[in-house]
């Protein structure tokens, strides 16, 4: 089985800056950690790999740091990184992130399954996932929670709904988006990180992967962020407290006093 998972670099804080002149990120002393949600996929991913054997390969699109991403990702399992990484590819929205990264998973010879965390806890939008899924032509599962069946042409996941979950099967190669429900991702052994010290981080650009360069970084990114700002905070909220009646009756008060309802 030839599993491929793509992993984000995100800040480990959700209390980021934004530059007030370019609308971006202020990234500087800010750590940054793999999204966590593509921890568990890199989990789920090295799960299957030791029940049904086969090869862990991750990918990440970001700057020449993002690299630490990947090896976090070996000393937890995986067996390969790959970086793509080029200047060329700097103001990518969602879509051009996808096209990117489908460019870079083609590169990687027979895929059975892509893991992708159901979303990046900076950008938000849960859209990469299905993104490239739509540009493989291949079909994917969201919020999926379980991995119930997999054999070498099907799998067989459980995507979780807002009351209980489906049960959706799909044919090979497809992708799946994981919620956290799905497993506990293992601390890295030592092992692990001596292998993920040394292992050898594949480095892609627009030179070893065929992109149309007018799809690609701001150019080839459809969406355009006019503004991006941190919302006001206008009060502080009000704490209440007591037994469940009296509670229900403050909070009912409450409720009118904001003029929402008589
Ligand atoms: C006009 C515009 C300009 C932008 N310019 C920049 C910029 O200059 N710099 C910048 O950092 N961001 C920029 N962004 C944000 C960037 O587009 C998103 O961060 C990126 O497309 C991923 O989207 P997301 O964070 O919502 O990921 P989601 O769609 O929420 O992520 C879902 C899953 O997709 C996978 N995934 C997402 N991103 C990657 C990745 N890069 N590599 C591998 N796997 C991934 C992961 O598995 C992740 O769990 C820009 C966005 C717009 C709209």
């Amino acid at each position: 089985m030839n599993i491929v998972v793509c992993i984000k670099q995100v800040p480990g804080t959700t209390q980021v800056k934004i530059n007030p002149d370019t609308g971006t990120l202020i990234r500087d002393g800010v750590e940054a950690v793999v999204n966590p949600f593509d921890e568990y996929a890199i989990e789920e991913a090295v799960r299957i790999k030791e029940k049904n054997g086969g090869t862990v390969k991750v990918i990440t699109m970001g700057p020449p740091q993002a690299e630490a991403a990947l090896r976090t990702a070996i000393s937890m399992g995986a067996d390969e990184g790959y970086l793509i990484s080029d200047r060329a590819f700097a103001g990518s929205d969602t879509w051009a992130t996808s096209y990117t990264l489908t460019a870079g998973i083609k590169t990687l010879g027979k895929v059975d399954l892509i893991i992708c965390g159901k979303q990046a806890i900076d950008g938000d939008t849960a859209q990469v996932g299905p993104g490239v899924a739509e540009m493989l032509n291949i079909p994917f599962v969201a919020w999926v929670r379980k991995v119930a069946e997999l054999n070498e042409t099907s799998i067989k996941v459980e995507r979780m709904m807002e009351e209980g979950y489906d049960v959706v099967e799909m044919p090979l190669p497809a992708l799946i988006t994981v919620v956290k429900e799905i497993n506990e991702p293992r601390m890295a052994s030592l092992k692990g990180k001596m292998k993920a010290k040394s292992a050898n981080i594949v480095k892609l650009d627009t030179t070893n992967m065929e992109v149309d360069h007018e799809l690609i970084g701001l150019k080839g990114s459809p969406t355009q962020v006019l503004r991006s700002f941190v919302p006001e905070r206008k009060s502080s909220g009000e704490k209440i407290s007591g037994e469940t009646a009296e509670l229900a009756q403050k909070a009912a008060s409450v409720i009118q006093n904001l003029g929402i309802v008589k």
